[in-house]
């Protein structure tokens, strides 16, 4: 339907006043109470001088501050920034910049580094979070003057969000996220997520970032929507989440294969009950099937993959929760979904079931464009079909499976590898915990594979264990040449494998 996203908040709120909205650690809101925040800080905004069209920029972890401020800054009708609290100055003055936010709201310890680059900003206004302390967000809560602002939204073209993508591949991109796009995005995730809407019982596991958009719709949206209880976890440390699993009993978990390697390795040291997630999905990078068929072989519970990516709000694909599933897939398109594979070099015919192409989608979740970059989105955008730049294929069953990203594509010695092929034979070793695969620079193949691995504790590996461990299972030209162990790969924010840092390293 076509509705903002305060709208369909406030739907909840009339169905589910009383129900918990939201946990963290031992403090809970109601939906009453949580639109009481709201309010006060729509107004405080307000009063600011927020209205539509300004982008508000939040730079918060998962706590509860972070949806007050981003269904208040919506209310008023104001563009969300989300800008990672991890960000160093270059990133942030990057993105404020490209945007010309003149509001941030950000937790105390990351003030000081907003302020030394203020002169360089339009910033005007810095709102501060604190745990502990008198803070102005805090403030903004006091605030008796209650004028909330009744702001008309057209929510097929005013943008909610501006959700910068996650710069795995390369310079990150603002995608142009409407009020409709992540309404439509919210509600497909619902009907694939076997969510009891009515009866508002469901606990949805916060670990994910908000910022990112794979949590913000799968995990805030979406229980916002359905009248659950977000457990906001700010950060992933594995025995606290084990933690709160116990405790809490959260019933749906999106989460991301890191985070399942780290449960799964932890469950296998220190039994605790996992089953109780009943809802659990993986997505935003490949989940090696050995460690899909592990965590749902102990856990008693199991993970359906899905996909998606910043430009569609970003579920496209998933695996259905109840149904056929596929290892290794990334399940069927979602309601209101249009998929094909298309030839990856013309970018127009399908090509036949079985081959390789490139994955390109259609439907309400499909961002309106990249902020300022009419170019980029001429090249990803054509006829509403959203070029996605990953490389897949279909089953006969209409199952998609990605194998690897275009810019990824490793070609050796005139060879096609995928890196995440090799990957997932790398996770079958029982002494390897981690695994990337990148195409490195030689002379004569023009590219060759490297593995870089981290151990499990405990187990010790050559480069010639690994390597004949790879002859075994795969063609000749797909065996990693050069193997380097370390203690830790690079990641995202989101815990994706940071394989553009890889590659640099690779280089030098
Ligand atoms: P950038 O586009 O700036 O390089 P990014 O691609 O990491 O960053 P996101 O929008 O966060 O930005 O991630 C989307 C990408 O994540 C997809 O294009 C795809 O490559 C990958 N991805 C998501 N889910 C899966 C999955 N289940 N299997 C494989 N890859 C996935």
């Amino acid at each position: 339907p076509e509705i903002s996203l305060p709208q369909l908040l406030n739907e909840s709120i009339k169905k589910y006043p009383n129900h918990t909205a939201m946990t963290f650690f031992q403090k809970t809101y109601s939906y009453d109470q949580l639109m009481e925040s709201v309010k006060k800080v729509a107004a405080s905004l307000y009063n600011l001088g927020i209205s539509k069209g300004d982008r508000v920029a939040i730079m918060l972890p998962n706590c509860p501050q972070y949806p007050i401020s981003y269904y208040a800054a919506l209310m008023c009708g104001a563009t969300i920034v989300q800008i990672n609290p991890m960000y160093k100055s270059s990133e942030l003055l990057h993105v404020l910049n490209d945007t010309e936010t003149e509001v941030i709201i950000a937790l105390d310890k990351t003030i000081p580094l907003i302020e030394a680059i203020q002169q360089q900003t339009s910033l005007q206004t810095i709102i501060d979070v604190s745990f502990e302390n008198d803070c102005k967000f805090n403030e903004l809560l006091a605030d008796r003057q209650l004028h909330v602002p009744d702001i008309q939204i057209d929510p097929k073209e005013d943008i909610a969000v501006l959700q910068y993508t996650g710069g795995t591949t390369g310079r990150s991109k603002g995608a142009m996220l409407t009020h409709y796009n992540l309404v439509a995005n919210t509600l497909q995730s619902a009907a694939t997520s076997k969510v009891k809407t009515d009866e508002g019982e469901e606990r949805i596991l916060a670990i994910s970032p908000l910022f990112h958009v794979y949590g913000m719709t799968s995990a805030m949206n979406l229980n916002f929507h359905i009248g659950g209880n977000l457990i906001l976890v700010p950060k992933f440390e594995v025995e606290q989440v084990a933690q709160i699993i116990e405790q809490s009993k959260p019933t749906i978990f999106p989460g991301v294969p890191t985070m399942y390697n780290a449960l799964l390795n932890y469950y296998k040291e220190h039994h605790f009950d996992l089953s109780v997630l009943k809802t659990c999905i993986s997505g935003s990078a490949p989940l090696p099937v050995e460690m899909l068929n592990s965590f749902n072989e102990l856990s008693g519970t199991t993970v359906a993959e899905g996909y998606g990516l910043s430009e569609a709000s970003p579920v496209t694909h998933r695996n259905p929760i109840a149904g056929l599933q596929k290892a290794g897939s990334i399940g069927i398109p979602i309601p209101n979904t249009d998929a094909k594979i298309v030839d990856s070099a013309t970018g127009e015919e399908s090509v036949p079931i079985g081959e390789v192409g490139e994955l390109v989608v259609k439907g309400p979740q499909i961002m309106k464009g990249y902020w300022g970059m009419p170019e980029e989105t001429q090249q990803v955008l054509k006829d509403g079909w959203l070029y996605t730049g990953d490389l897949a294929r279909m089953d006969e069953d209409g199952f998609f499976y990605i194998v690897g990203r275009k810019k990824e594509l490793i070609i050796a010695s005139g060879y096609n590898v995928y890196p995440i092929e090799v990957e997932d034979v790398l996770y079958t070793h029982p002494g390897i915990l981690e695994a990337a695969v990148i195409g490195v620079p030689d002379k004569y193949r023009g590219e060759t594979i490297k593995a870089v691995i981290v151990c499990k504790e405990n187990a010790s590996l050559t480069e010639e264990e690994v390597i004949a461990h790879c002859r075994n299972k795969l063609a000749a030209y797909k065996v990693p040449r050069i193997v380097e162990f370390t203690d830790e790969l690079p990641k995202t924010a989101v815990g994706k494998i940071l394989k553009r840092a890889l590659k640099e390293e690779a280089n030098m």
